[in-house]
């Protein structure tokens, strides 16, 4: 990964949702990288998150690895109170947490939509609260940023694109679009920015069994015009420029970083 050219977010906290692996975890780098002092949260995976931690701290940043289930309200509050006592302020929030659980709607379980529902829609409400509650209280540093608080959603194409097969994961990422535009429309007079990242196809674990298969690269460079999948750091760098200064007149907007998948008809 290329060194940041410059630290756009000195003095800043970002917490970012589901740090330990793909594009969280690339998230979490290049904000570290950039200067913030960042939240790295986890789920399941400590010793992915610990590399996220060492490769921070390795760019000459700081680091602190939490462990909390975005979908829970209790962990959600411990970890901005960690934030907190450990940085004293919270300056970003990037909710990028997320799983996806397939079924046809015809077998799908109770389990398998409230799971996802609960990871990518209840998640990033739970964590957007309590950070806009953050942000209210604390008002713009002038010395840091332009804007009193900054909140990423990292949703989806499928947030515009339907996806058969994926009603729980496509209907998540549909609130989440909705989400951000209210939020964006609701907190915009605080001066708090509000937007999201729509990946297309990034090279992750969470589709590690499609493009780890020649055919499912194949059929996955089929959608993508610009004729490569996405690397976490894609979308890391657009999330580095996005919480900085230079974007501060962009709230409610969705960014599709995707190679062009949006522009063919689903
Ligand atoms: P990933 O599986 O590597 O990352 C997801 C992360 O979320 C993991 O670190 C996981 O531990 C964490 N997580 C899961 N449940 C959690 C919970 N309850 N609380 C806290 N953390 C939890 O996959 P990824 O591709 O990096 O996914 C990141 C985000 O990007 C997701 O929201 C996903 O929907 C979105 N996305 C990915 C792609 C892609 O092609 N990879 C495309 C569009 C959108």
């Amino acid at each position: 990964m290329e060194a940041a050219s410059q630290k756009r977010l000195q003095n800043q906290v970002a917490i970012v949702t589901g740090a330990s692996s793909g594009i969280g975890q690339g998230i979490a780098i290049r904000l570290g990288q950039h200067g913030a002092s960042v939240v790295v949260n986890y789920h399941s995976d400590e010793e992915g998150a610990q590399a996220t931690k060492e490769q921070i701290e390795a760019a000459g940043g700081k680091a602190l690895v939490v462990k909390a289930d975005v979908a829970q309200e209790q962990e959600v509050e411990a970890m901005f109170k960690a934030a907190k006592e450990a940085f004293g302020t919270i300056d970003i929030l990037v909710n990028n947490a997320g799983i996806q659980k397939d079924a046809a709607l015809v077998d799908m379980t109770m389990e398998e939509w409230q799971k996802v529902i609960g990871t990518n829609l209840t998640g990033p409400f739970l964590c957007a609260r309590a950070a806009a509650r953050e942000f209210i209280a604390q008002g713009i540093r002038k010395d840091i940023s332009r804007a009193a608080g900054k909140i990423i959603f990292v949703s989806s194409v499928h947030d515009i694109i339907p996806w058969a097969g994926h009603v729980n994961y496509a209907t998540s990422k549909g609130g989440v679009a909705m989400m951000m535009k209210t939020l964006a429309q609701e907190l915009a007079p605080q001066q708090i920015r509000v937007n999201s990242i729509s990946p297309g196809a990034i090279k992750t674990d969470i589709n590690r069994e499609e493009w780890e298969s020649k055919e499912g690269e194949q059929k996955m460079l089929s959608q993508i015009p610009y004729g490569r999948i996405g690397e976490p750091d894609d979308i890391a760098r657009v999330a580095a420029w996005l919480v900085s200064d230079e974007a501060d007149y962009i709230t409610g907007a969705t960014l599709y970083v995707d190679g062009g998948m949006t522009l063919y008809p689903s």
